[in-house]
Formats: structure tokens, C-alpha cells, sequence
């Protein structure tokens, strides 16, 4: 039996019933890191030692004939936006490349009261900004189901890590698509939590009225586990909320027949890969086999989303990213040799130039000038205005619908190198996500079928708060 290859009920029975220790699980997971990260580089740091000494923790418990929680033992990996306390975390960006974080994040504080194992930090597009993970400053993520191909982003190399074995689960973080695309490409699950449902204490923050934590894992069950152990308020996060997941009408959840689902036929237009429509719509099928109820819908406000969302994301990212000025953290101008300064200016200017790579300097510039005087009324706030629009397509569609379903990315995994040096069109692989950040609703991909031989993802929405109901219907798609 390959140990790395069990679900996370599956390691909980295993553990429980003693079939394998928790060291050993570990030890799995290390042995096929070393046999599989050097081609796929999911990973930026493997925290080898801390990982054995809390599996050795959990098996003195099991051998003490205590109770184990359902996620104790379960090996895990995490974004490297995260923080884990004494751990480098760098946001895959030379800025960063030596910070060591001072303080867990929430979602990590509450995973170790839970008693999980942390394999390691996992690579991303530098600060969360990207669709592949090319833009990470450590070098690119390969896709386990096709090493030329990328693995999706900004989160590509959690969700690589889940797709080649390389842990039972995985944390990322979405603001346009970063959790969800990724899965997607990499044949996992991923959900991207209502806005406000897991704490953002201690994620690195990109756009902070989009950006949400959340769980990869290899089924719908696992991700489910996941999102249960780490949702709720949290008073460092003053956006965060106790939601009441439950689905406000209980026989909906049950019971896939009453479910009303709806295709917005804005999302099934040009651009969409006919194969991948296909996936989307047998899927959906078979649902409607078992008695749901589907109908097209309109989000008429869908073709100003990209735009909106490139303009409101970059002016949070510039506002974020001031806090980098060679002084607070990481890399300075002032300590390289290479350089000389001649003033605090210079200082600024120079830490900036030399630390952030080419994608967060973009969009620092888009959003600086997004927010400056005299043109913050035509960008910035008009934005804000198209965002109003397309929260209110949501409402207007969730009076009818219960979810909404779609496809996750326009296509399969693309070739590493296609897109990188196209801004434009890399934009384009996040069609099918952003709206839901804007709107702050929670969604789902899960895997649906493959083309040619590359997993396809589709994406199920609900109204805030319906985690529940779009688990029960990910189930069912699963299935
Ligand atoms: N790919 C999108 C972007 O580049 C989304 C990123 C994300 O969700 N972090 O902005």
C-alpha cells in the first residue's frame, strides 16, 4: 500500500486501527517528495525534522491509548504566503527570500491544536499574483499530470503537492482564482471559502477585500474536513465571521433532487475550450438525471469582471506591498554590497527595484495610478460601482437558483512558457473565477473529466455561506 496515496478519512482509520504509524505516514510523504519534487519543485522548503517530531507526538498519543482527531497525523503542506512561526516564509519573491515568520498565522494556530503534520511551505506566483506559477522568483512549478505544462496559480504548487502525493492536503490562498484554477489543472479539489470564513491573521495580504485561505485535498470529503478545522471568527481579523454553514433549508442539502442549479450562459461563450464545455455540461447532466433542476441564467455584468477586478486588485496590491521598503523586512538595498545609496529615497527605491520581480511592480504602477488624483473617480471608484453590478447579477440569479455552475478555467493546463510573457492573455485564465472574489461568495472546483489525458475542473457557486450545499453537490458530482 502506497501511504502517501490515502485520503485523510482513510489515514484517520489507518492510524486509529494501527495498520501504519504516524511516523511512517511521514516518512511516506518525505520518501516521495524526494522522489518526485526535483522534476515537479511543488515545494520551497521541506521542514524534514519539525514534520518527524509531530508525527512522533501523535503516535505517543495513539500509544497511550488516547483519542486521536479525525486531521492528527494527516500530512500537510502550506502556501508560502502563510506564516508558520520560525519558518522562512518568502511569498515566492526575492523581497522575502530570507524573512522568517515571527507568529502563526490563525489557520496554522488552529491546524496544530488539531495535531496536524507540516511537510513544508509550497511555491506560488510571486505574492499570489499570477495563473501559473511562473512568476514565482525560485522558479516555475511543474504539472504532475505533464511536466511541460504548468500547474495552474497562483497556488500551483499546493495543488501539485496534492496532485503527485506529495501531502494529504493543502492550504492556498484565492483572490481571483488561485486555489480554484490550480485545482482544477491539477485534478484536485479546492474550494475558495466565503469572503470572511477563515481568518486571514497571518496570510500575506494581496488584495485584502478579496483575498481568502483556503483547503486542496484529494476529494470532496477531505476538503470539507479541512474547511471545518479552520472557518470561524477570529477578533485578529476583523472580516471574519462565525457563518453558519449550514444551508438555511436543510431538504435542499439532502437531496440532490431539489436542487436548482444554474448555467450563467455568459460563462459557456467564445473563448470557452469546446472539450472542456463538454466535461461541464455532461456533469451537470447527470445531476439533472437524478432529478435537479437546471436552467440558463444571465450575470449580465460577467464582461466588465476582468476589468474591474484589474483595477481594484492592483490598488489594494500597491497599498499592500508599501509596507516592502527595504527597511520593515527582507531585503534591503542598504546591506548590498552591489549597490551604492546615497539617500532614504534611494534606500526605497532601490530595496523595490531590486526585490519585487516583474508581475508585482506592474501592478504596483497600474494601482498607484489607479488611486491618484484626478483619475482615482474614472478607475477607482467606478470599479467599485461595476462591483456593486455584479454582486446584484448574483442576488438577482440566487432568487432562482441554489447554486451556479461553471466551468473553472477556459482550459486545461497550458505549456509552461505559452502565456508568461503575455500579461494579457494570462489574465484571461481567471474568466471564469474573479467574479466570486468580488462578490465574496464561496466556490468549489472539482475535477469533472479529463481532455487528453489533462484533469478539467468545474466550478461550483453559492450564496454566502452555503459551504455545505456546495459540498453536498461537489459530492454528488464526484460521484
Ligand atoms: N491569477 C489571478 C491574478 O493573477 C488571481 C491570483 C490569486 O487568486 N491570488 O491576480
Amino acid at each position: 500500500m502506497d501511504l502517501a496515496s490515502l485520503t485523510i478519512a482513510q489515514i484517520h482509520e489507518g492510524l486509529k486501527n494501527k495498520n501504519f504509524s504516524a511516523t511512517e505516514l511521514t516518512e511516506a510523504f518525505l520518501s516521495k517528495i524526494k522522489e518526485r519534487d526535483g522534476e515537479i519543485h511543488a515545494y520551497l522548503n521541506v521542514m524534514e525534522e519539525s514534520a518527524k517530531k509531530q508525527a512522533r507526538e501523535v503516535d505517543k498519543k495513539i500509544a497511550a491509548g488516547e483519542e486521536i482527531g479525525i486531521l492528527e497525523g494527516a500530512p500537510c503542506a502550506i502556501k508560502d504566503n502563510i506564516l508558520i512561526r520560525g519558518e522562512k516564509c518568502t511569498s515566492g519573491s526575492k523581497i522575502l527570500e530570507h524573512y522568517v515568520a515571527p507568529y502563526d498565522a490563525e489557520v496554522i494556530k488552529k491546524l496544530k491544536e488539531k495535531g496536524v503534520v507540516f511537510l513544508g511551505k509550497t511555491n506560488l506566483d510571486e505574492f499570489a499574483m499570477g495563473s501559473s506559477t511562473e512568476n514565482s522568483a525560485f522558479g516555475p512549478t511543474r504539472n504532475p499530470h505533464d511536466l511541460k505544462r504548468v500547474p495552474g496559480g497562483s497556488s500551483g504548487g499546493s495543488a501539485a503537492a496534492v496532485a503527485a502525493n506529495e501531502c494529504a492536503f493543502a492550504l492556498g490562498s484565492d483572490t481571483g482564482g488561485s486555489i480554484r484554477q490550480p485545482a482544477s489543472f491539477c485534478g484536485v479539489v479546492g474550494l475558495k471559502p466565503t469572503y470572511g470564513a477563515v481568518s486571514r491573521y497571518g496570510l500575506m495580504a494581496m488584495a485584502s477585500s478579496l483575498d481568502q485561505i483556503g483547503p486542496l485535498a484529494k476529494n470532496v470529503e477531505d476538503c470539507k474536513m479541512v474547511f471545518e478545522a479552520i472557518n470561524g471568527r477570529d477578533p485578529k481579523d476583523s472580516t471574519s465571521s462565525d457563518g453558519n454553514f449550514r444551508n438555511s433549508n436543510p431538504s435542499q442539502a439532502d437531496e440532490i433532487r431539489k436542487l436548482r442549479i444554474g448555467l450563467p450562459k455568459e460563462y459557456f461563450a467564445q473563448g470557452l475550450d469546446p472539450k472542456v464545455e463538454k466535461l461541464v455540461k455532461n456533469a451537470v447532466q447527470k445531476l439533472a438525471a437524478q432529478g435537479a433542476k437546471v436552467e440558463e441564467i444571465s450575470l449580465p455584468h460577467t464582461k466588465y469582471a476582468l476589468p474591474c477586478y484589474y483595477i481594484i486588485m492592483p490598488s489594494e496590491v500597491s497599498a499592500n506591498l508599501a509596507r516592502y521598503d527595504g527597511i520593515k523586512y527582507g531585503y534591503s538595498a542598504i546591506s548590498d554590497k552591489r549597490l551604492a545609496i546615497s539617500d532614504l529615497m534611494d534606500v526605497y527605491l532601490k530595496s523595490r527595484q531590486n526585490g519585487f520581480g516583474a508581475e508585482p511592480r506592474r501592478r504596483i504602477m497600474l494601482g498607484t495610478y489607479a488611486l491618484s488624483a484626478g483619475y482615482y473617480d474614472a478607475y477607482y471608484l467606478k470599479a467599485q460601482k461595476v462591483r456593486t453590478e455584479i454582486i446584484n447579477d448574483f442576488k438577482k440569479a440566487f432568487e432562482k437558483v441554489d447554486v451556479i455552475i461553471t466551468p473553472t478555467a477556459p482550459t486545461p493546463a497550458f505549456k509552461i512558457g505559452e502565456k508568461v510573457s503575455d500579461p494579457l492573455r494570462m489574465y484571461l485564465a481567471d474568466i471564469y473565477t474573479i467574479s466570486v472574489n468580488l462578490a465574496g461568495l464561496p466556490a468549489i472546483s472539482v475535477p469533472c473529466g479529463k481532455s487528453e489525458n489533462l484533469p478539467v475542473g468545474l466550478q461550483i457557486i453559492g450564496k454566502h455561506f452555503s459551504e455545505d450545499l456546495i459540498f453536498e453537490a461537489a459530492s454528488a458530482i464526484e460521484s
